[in-house]
């Protein structure tokens, strides 16, 4: 039974409610996860609330080291990390395995926390006065997140706030819970005081308990588009601050002068890569003029030669999808795709792995010449589904771009670098990759889409990270000597009259 890290320890408690949670690979259940109650949801907020004071309050070098033991005992466990991962995701391991880089090198950005915490300081602004300005943490912060990066998105929020000061409730996808938990066990033995990060699993009612808590100050989200908005408008309408990051459909323009080589390897690797269960996965391939038909034999060779498998097989690319409820729904649009009309290059229908026939399993699937109103264009299928787009103009591949709702991530691949630099300017998506078909930022800088993929004002982790989970705080100070003028019912001037 996998419970909750509740104020340093596991709680071991019997749950009134729990949930199934898989090995894709084999479609066995492999665990039982406990699905917290009002009464968890409490305990939670109040171990973090009873936290903050003296986490707050502990000078900032000391939260530092604590940071500085946290990343070492990640970097020495991320194999072990990294199998968690790969047994209730069902990504390869070495997927798996970087995706625990990435959320490594979050904390490592946090370790400079004494430096990422350091105001502003203006002498004399009148006379004998002075202004400083330093950020505060917010209080209990609240993370949602997402079954697709199990690891590195609860890092993309938790080593923030916490070492902003802030002490946390982590919400995990019940779908692969146990990494967050063996995280929070590290993170204890590398000093981190109880209460000051909490897991609660759960579902709806957990979720619905944070949103509506009065203790709690902040809630970061990650996950799909409907829920992100219901996030953002509850926890708004709470008073709370919010992050919400929301759903995808990120299109990858090709243009005719592209090193096709180079677009064929892009458009099998973040289409594909992870079974296409990325948020930043292409999954619309945009084709100008000929490209396509030179693009088309390229990709089709390297799907041929996709190793789908067990997460755990070695040298495998691709594994199995993360519930058989999502296998069907993505395989319905591969259903839809063809009866709409698309030309149906490669199916992954019927895929199976002989030793697992209950594994949750799709192989790479291709359409070519979609249109924009067939539901496998409009919808986020999050799947190994790509589809080429055709246009035979340049301006009609961006405002194809433009007009979708989502604007997570895009890219461009081309040798022209004045196409470049237009694309990068008049493209309407929050994060934009040229030759590059997954611009993940790293984290010194922030990750966030715009549009329909993100609600709220700050981008997530890296320099935005610090400033969603701090406030800031301006003194304006007069020392030693205050010069008596009595009293003056005027607004005060700068030149110090
Ligand atoms: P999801 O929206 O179903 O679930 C995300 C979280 O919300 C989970 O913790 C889940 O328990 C909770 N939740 C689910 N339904 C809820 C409800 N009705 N009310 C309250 N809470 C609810 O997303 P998912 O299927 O776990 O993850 C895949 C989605 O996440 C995709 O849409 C993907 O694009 C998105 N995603 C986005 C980013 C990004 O950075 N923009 C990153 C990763 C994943």
């Amino acid at each position: 039974m996998i419970n909750h890290w509740i104020d340093g320890k596991a709680t071991n408690g019997t749950p009134e409610r729990t949930a199934d949670v898989y090995n894709p690979s084999t479609g066995q259940v492999s665990d039982q996860v406990a699905l917290a109650s009002q009464t968890e949801i409490d305990a939670a907020v109040q171990s973090a609330k009873d936290a903050f004071p003296d986490w707050r309050d502990m000078p900032v070098t000391r939260r530092q080291r604590i940071l500085f033991s946290f990343r070492e005992l990640l970097e020495q466990n991320r194999d072990e990390l990294a199998r968690l991962v790969s047994s209730e995701h069902g990504k390869t391991l070495a997927d798996a395995a970087g995706e625990v880089q990435r959320g490594i090198e979050v904390v490592e950005f946090c370790t400079a926390i004494p430096h990422l915490m350091k105001g502003d300081y203006s002498e004399q602004v009148s006379t004998g006065v002075d202004t400083l300005t330093f950020r505060q943490p917010l209080g209990v912060a609240a993370g949602i997140t997402p079954f697709n990066f199990p690891a590195m998105v609860p890092m993309w929020m938790y080593p923030v706030a916490i070492a902003t000061g802030n002490t946390f409730v982590l919400k995990p996808s019940e779908k692969d819970p146990s990494v967050s938990m063996f995280a929070a066990e590290l993170f204890a033995q590398a000093g981190l005081p109880s209460g000051v990060l909490n897991v609660l699993h759960g579902d709806k009612v957990a979720v619905d308990g944070l949103l509506n808590h009065p203790d709690v100050a902040a809630v970061s989200f990650v996950g799909s588009t409907p829920i992100a908005k219901y996030i953002y408008e509850t926890a708004a309408s709470n008073g709370k601050r919010v992050q919400a990051l929301g759903g995808a459909k990120n299109h990858m323009i090709v243009l005719p002068d592209a090193d096709m080589e180079l677009a064929a390897d892009a458009a099998v690797s973040a289409g594909y890569g992870s079974a296409g269960e990325r948020c930043m996965a292409i999954s619309v391939v945009v084709s100008v003029g000929d490209a396509a038909d030179r693009l088309i034999p390229k990709i089709k060779e390297r799907m041929a030669a996709l190793k789908v498998g067990p997460s755990d097989a070695p040298g495998g690319d691709m594994g199995p999808l993360v519930t058989q409820q999502h296998r069907d729904k993505v395989s319905g649009y591969i259903d839809a795709g063809e009866s709409a009309g698309a030309i149906l290059v490669e199916d992954g229908r019927g895929f199976s792995v002989p030793e697992f026939p209950d594994g949750f399993y799709l192989g790479p699937t291709l359409f070519d010449s979609v249109r924009t109103d067939m539901s496998i264009y409009q919808d986020e299928i999050f799947g190994p589904v790509l589809s080429i787009v055709r246009f035979d103009t340049f301006e009609e591949a961006i405002s194809l771009i433009n007009n979708n709702p989502f604007g997570n991530g895009t890219a461009i691949f081309t040798n022209d670098g004045g196409a470049a630099r237009k694309f990068q300017n008049e493209i309407q998506v929050g994060m934009v990759g040229i030759n590059v078909p997954i611009p993940v930022p790293l984290s010194h800088y922030s990750f966030g889409g715009w549009k329909d993929s993100a609600f709220g004002d700050h981008a997530i982790y890296g320099p935005e990270g610090i400033r969603f989970y701090t406030r800031p705080k301006v003194v304006i100070q007069r020392w030693p000597d205050p010069i008596h003028r009595g009293v003056d019912l005027g607004f005060p001037q700068s030149d110090g009259t």
